[in-house]
């Protein structure tokens, strides 16, 4: 039985009414940018992140592009974030003409190693960029207060974790900043590119819609140089009716996760682990295996969609090798991406797909 990565086709066929409903209305209204439902959806996540504000981006990519811009972070700066994520929790550092400087993770969680950011700030140290990576939210109360004993701006990578918690707080909600991606394969996604930033200080929510907006509050008047980069109404439509999902769907993730655990209890097969202060909400399903490449041949041979995430950690990647990085620098996460693989978690698979995926992987892995 094939079984795929994620298939988004299912999820469609359970809400297809509501969410053709809600794509028709955009059309009748006509206010394709920055109508009604981008609005009503700044207002939903605000909520669900416990933040004050909500602001409708183009993307993931652009909500932590825009927070820097936001914090002001340029040339000459140094964002401090981890080694180990999607490429652009790094990119948009490099693309504001800052420098990233990169510390390794935990081995248990891929999250960053508070422990480490201490030693990586210098004068130049502007900011630091956590990713709350696979879903579970970075052990924030260290990181907080490294911040603020060196008065840092905090911008979460929040793309994997939107509604996960930390100990009373939930993701996004921590930091000056909280970015979202809603790009189709997160646990909140829409039907193209998009994206949010939610944030508690007026000034930074001002600064922001400023700068989704050529940079402009009165049109043709920029105050700053900005971007184009805004939530679609149409992806906003499909968001809102999505969100009502959200908990559902995380709990379902959840569940298949426990299953997982338990039938890989007591193996080889290093399973996710959770914090005490963690609710995760399985973004994905990373396990490490000694055998990486038998496994990844079996899983193909069978059918049963994987990925690595991620195979080259960020001081090893061909942009940035006029950087003073080398192999070695970074053990935990180049061991990392030496030996995970992600494995199907998405809502709607099927017991007889898990028992499959269970199957394959204990027989090569185990
Ligand atoms: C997906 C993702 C992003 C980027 O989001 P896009 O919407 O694809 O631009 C950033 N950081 C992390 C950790 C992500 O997983």
């Amino acid at each position: 039985m094939a079984v795929p990565l994620l298939d988004l086709k299912r999820q469609y066929a359970t809400i297809k009414d509501r969410i053709d409903k809600a794509v028709l209305g955009v059309f009748q209204h006509g206010k394709f940018i920055l109508g009604p439902e981008v609005h009503q959806l700044e207002e939903k996540v605000a909520i669900v992140s416990r933040s004050k504000y909500g602001v409708g981006v183009a993307s993931g990519t652009d909500a932590l592009l825009l927070s820097l811009k936001a914090a002001g972070v340029g040339p000459g700066d140094e964002v401090i974030t981890s080694n180990y994520s999607f490429f652009a929790s790094t990119s948009v550092i490099s693309r504001t003409g800052a420098t990233p400087v990169f510390t390794d993770i935990e081995e248990d969680t891929y999250n960053i190693d508070p422990s480490l950011i201490e030693k990586a700030i210098t004068p130049k140290t502007r900011a630091i960029l956590p990713v709350h990576l696979f879903g579970q939210v970075a052990d924030m109360d260290p990181i907080m207060e490294t911040a603020q004993k060196h008065d840092l701006v905090v911008i979460e990578d929040a793309a994997q974790a939107i509604s996960a918690r930390y100990k009373d707080r939930v993701a996004g909600s921590m930091g000056d900043f909280g970015c979202f991606s809603f790009f189709p394969s997160k646990n909140l996604g829409c039907a193209g590119d998009g994206g949010m930033v939610v944030t508690n200080s007026e000034e930074y929510n001002t600064a922001l819609r400023m700068l989704r907006l050529h940079g402009w509050k009165k049109k043709y008047h920029p105050e700053v140089v900005g971007f184009n980069s805004r939530l679609d109404s149409l992806q906003a439509a499909v968001l809102l009716v999505k969100i009502d999902y959200l908990d559902e769907w995380s709990e379902a993730r959840i569940a298949h996760a426990r299953k997982y655990d338990d039938a890989f209890a007591g193996t080889a097969i290093k399973t996710p682990v959770v914090r005490d202060y963690s609710y995760h909400i399985y973004n994905q399903y990373t396990i490490t295996v000694g055998n990486r490449d038998e496994l990844m041949a079996a899983l193909k041979e069978n059918q049963i969609g994987h990925d690595i995430y991620y195979p080259v950690p960020f001081h090893l990647l061909e942009c940035y090798k006029d950087m003073f990085y080398k192999k070695g620098d970074f053990p935990v996460s180049e061991k990392a991406s030496e030996s995970v693989v992600s494995i199907p978690i998405f809502p709607e698979l099927t017991d007889d797909e898990q028992n499959e995926v269970i199957e394959v992987v204990k027989k090569v892995s185990a």
